[in-house]
């Protein structure tokens, strides 16, 4: 079947320069680790949606335990996998869902669309 409609959160709307290293380091002092539920949701790459009547398919990144929701690199991360967003980036570009503890305060935080797709399912 073919697939009709998918997302990446690592799409941006705008070019923004800044220093990688600078803002992982900010993003560290800014955000507690304690806070995440190892959902694993901010490390999906693509979602696809194919048929109403079918589950989206998900593509998680390569580093991502799907099992255990646990990134396999988690400390060399940010040396290992230039994709991945440090916190501040994760939500400057709006990839984390919702629901997320560390925007769900925020009532003008956006998320994707496919998060809403995929709320209330046993995602693998
Ligand atoms: S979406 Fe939020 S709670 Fe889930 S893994 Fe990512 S940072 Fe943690
Ligand atoms: S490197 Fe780890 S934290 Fe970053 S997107 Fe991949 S699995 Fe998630």
């Amino acid at each position: 079947m073919a697939k009709n409609q998918s997302g990446s959160i690592f799409n941006t709307k705008v070019t923004i320069k800044y220093d990688k290293e600078k803002i992982i380091k900010l993003s560290s002092e800014m955000f507690s680790e304690d806070l995440c539920i190892q959902c694993g949701r901010c490390c999906m790459i693509h979602v696809y949606t194919t048929d109403e009547k079918i589950d989206p398919e998900i593509v998680y990144c390569n580093h991502l335990d799907v099992e255990t929701k646990r990134c396999k690199i988690y400390k060399n991360r940010f040396n290992k996998e230039k994709e991945c967003l440090s916190m501040l980036e994760a939500i400057l570009t709006s990839a984390l869902p919702k629901d997320c503890p560390y925007v769900k305060n925020y009532p003008s935080y956006e998320e994707p669309w496919f998060y809403g797709l995929l709320r209330g399912k046993n995602l693998k």
